[in-house]
């Protein structure tokens, strides 16, 4: 027997999947990315033990029709791109086709689904990239995907997940941040029974910084609309007196989606340099817009870097709109609302 052998699928996808999925709060980015572009106006998140016992997700966007749901679960399979050429102009969050295929591989998934055409729904339970069981049910339309145990067959990678608290605090980052993107769409996430965020979808990033940071972030905020080289810049720059020793405040997202990008995070920094404190970073909520061929997300396959065609520009238009956008007002000191 030769001793070079192409891998099952099952391990392909297993293997894939490492590069997808790291921890619970992974599984929840992309489910929730895929309410997302389903065209939800709702979507809860409930997890057990971090994520790690349990991860529920509900939405009450266009549900997967039947003959569609078990190749949902296949690697590259997608509703969202035909070929190379439609990632220039890519308008939904996901496009590899990779998460269900990667998910089902590493957990037991139940998936309850219905679209409007359809009279009934689909109830699927795949574990370990086996399809288990695939029948009718009756359902509202949307779709609720169970995700339990996850890595519970790799012991490996299941060693390497924090405590359920830690994993639990990724997973809130994580819906922050979607909450944010997304002021449309009324979020809720639920961990061990209990409500740790709730927006309320009624299209106001404002009101979402309030549900999220509360009063004292929301009232010391500055809005900012600027725009220069194709790049439009949106959102809201904190005071520079609400700043924090970390970066974990910085949220800025490239046309409707949140990435992590050393540059970005620079030329916002060097726009609030004449203003702040060193050692100090700000509270940011920025939407970029250019034209999408201007940018590549397909980097990496969690989607979270981005590269710019113009770098300099980005890095200018950014810089500067901060810049002036503090410059411009009287720079009213911090205001403590009281009870
Ligand atoms: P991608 O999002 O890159 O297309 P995924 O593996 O995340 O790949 O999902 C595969 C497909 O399953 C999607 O293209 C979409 O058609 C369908 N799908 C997944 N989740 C949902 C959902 N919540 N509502 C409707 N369709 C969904
Ligand atoms: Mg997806």
């Amino acid at each position: 027997m030769s001793k070079i052998q192409v891998l099952d699928q099952i391990t392909i996808d297993q293997i894939a999947a490492g590069e997808v999925i790291e921890r619970p709060a992974s599984v929840v980015k992309e489910l929730v990315e895929n309410a997302i572009d389903a065209g939800s106006s709702s979507v809860t998140v409930e997890i057990q033990e971090g994520g790690i016992a349990l991860i529920r997700i509900a939405d009450n966007g266009c549900g997967i029709a039947r003959e569609d749901v078990p190749n949902a679960f296949l690697r590259h399979s997608t509703s969202k791109i035909r070929s190379i050429q439609d990632l220039s102009h890519v308008g939904s969050l996901g496009f590899r086709g990779e998460a269900l295929s990667s998910i089902a591989a590493v957990s037991q998934v139940e998936l309850r689904t219905k679209t409007a055409d359809d009279l009934f729904g689909t109830h699927y339970l795949i574990e370990g990239g086996t399809e288990k069981k695939m029948e009718e049910i009756g359902a509202t339309d949307g779709t609720t995907f169970l995700i339990r145990q996850l890595f519970y067959n790799i012991p490996a990678r299941r060693k390497f997940l924090k405590t359920p608290m830690t994993e639990a605090s990724h997973v809130n980052d994580v819906l922050m941040r979607l909450a944010l993107s997304h002021p449309e769409i009324a979020f809720r996430f639920v961990n061990n029974g209990q409500e740790k965020l709730r927006t309320s979808g009624n299209g106001k990033i404002k009101d979402v910084i309030y549900q999220l940071y509360g009063r004292d972030v929301a009232a010391n905020l500055l809005e900012i609309h600027y725009e220069k080289n194709g790049i439009r810049l949106d959102g809201f720059l904190g005071k520079p007196i609400i700043s924090r020793g970390n970066r974990t405040y910085e949220n800025y997202f490239i046309n409707g989606r949140y990435i992590r990008s050393g540059m970005v995070s620079k030329a916002i920094e060097d726009g609030y340099k004449d203003f702040m404190m060193q050692h100090k970073f700000p509270f940011v909520v920025l939407y970029l817009s250019l034209p999408p061929e201007e940018t590549d997300v397909n980097v990496h396959p969690t989607k979270m870097e981005v590269r710019f065609h113009n770098q300099q520009a980005v890095y200018g238009t950014l810089m500067e709109g901060v810049h002036k956008t503090l410059s411009e007002p009287e720079l009213i000191p911090f205001v403590h609302l009281e009870e």
